[in-house]
């Protein structure tokens, strides 16, 4: 009998002395599942084993309107809820100088001091992450010069941010892009000031003692709802006019959004750590 069910006995015999309420407190809880069952590959559970623990209970989110950022998931980490920088620091570690204006975080313009990179305060491994984005409007440049930003998961595997709307640039380097190594599937960008999400799921890269690559890093994307990357492999960590590879690194880095110059806005960050509650 644990403490809690025990403590509902006392408590049930303490209200009115009744034994067949504390004969029910002594009841095993219901069986659920199976054990007679095969045994799944990996032998330790069997096929619909009732033992297996039950997965924590998260209350989602609610979706965003263009005119409104939506709640995250329960369980959710918040970077940014249209409030403050709290969470983020510069490179240096100082407060980042990163404006933040109507609910959004803006680099801010070309040239001033205090921009640069942005970087979580909490650092992540395995996750899922949800950002929402507006480019500039109208839109301003070409190429990658026009609405460009980065999700730099562990500050190292970039995720493409762009004004790809009705711009051309080379595929791997548009919206959703590992940037330099593999394309979108699809081109899922709505117009400059629209704002946008990117759902994604990152697996981060495994290193052997001697450092070399056990795993590497996995990301799934949804692009507005659309898949544009598809569990693919990242090559590593993101270098410009040349191959990426990988150098080892921590289990949990920091987060960071790219400052390329131009004044993309951001709202409603949110992370969530992906844990198996098989594997402690
Ligand atoms: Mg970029």
């Amino acid at each position: 009998m644990t403490m809690r069910r025990f403590l509902i006995a006392l408590a049930a015999f303490a209200a009115d002395g009744s034994t067949s309420l504390v004969a029910w407190a002594w009841q095993k809880p219901p069986e659920i599942g199976f054990q007679d069952t095969p045994l799944l590959p990996g032998g330790k559970w069997h096929v619909h084993d009732g033992t297996r623990p039950q997965p924590p209970v998260v209350t989602p989110g609610t979706p965003s309107t263009p005119e409104a950022p939506g709640k995250a998931p329960s369980d959710a980490i918040v970077l940014f809820d249209g409030r403050d920088l709290s969470q983020w620091r510069a490179g240096d570690g100082s407060p980042s100088g990163w404006l933040v204006e109507n609910g959004s975080m803006i680099i801010p313009p070309k040239g001033t001091k205090r921009g640069g990179p942005i970087f979580s305060k909490q650092s992540f491994g395995d996750c899922q992450i949800h950002a929402e984005f507006a480019t500039p409007a109208p839109a301003k440049g070409t190429g990658q010069g026009r609405g460009n930003s980065g999700i730099i998961i562990m500050g190292r595997y970039e995720i493409q941010v762009l004004d790809n709307y009705d711009n051309l640039t080379y595929p791997d380097g548009q919206a959703t892009a590992v940037y330099g190594q593999t394309p979108p599937l699809v081109n899922a960008s709505l117009k400059p000031g629209q704002w946008q999400t990117y759902d994604i799921a990152f697996t981060a890269p495994r290193f052997k003692p001697d450092g070399s690559v056990e795993s590497p890093a996995y990301v799934t994307i949804f692009h507005n709802g659309v898949l544009t990357q598809n569990h693919v492999a990242s090559l590593g960590s993101v270098v410009w006019r040349a191959v990426a590879k990988y150098e080892k690194h921590g289990a949990k880095e920091p987060l960071m959004l790219q400052d390329h110059g131009d004044p993309v806005r951001f709202r409603n960050l949110w992370v969530r750590e992906i844990k198996n509650i098989e594997q402690p």
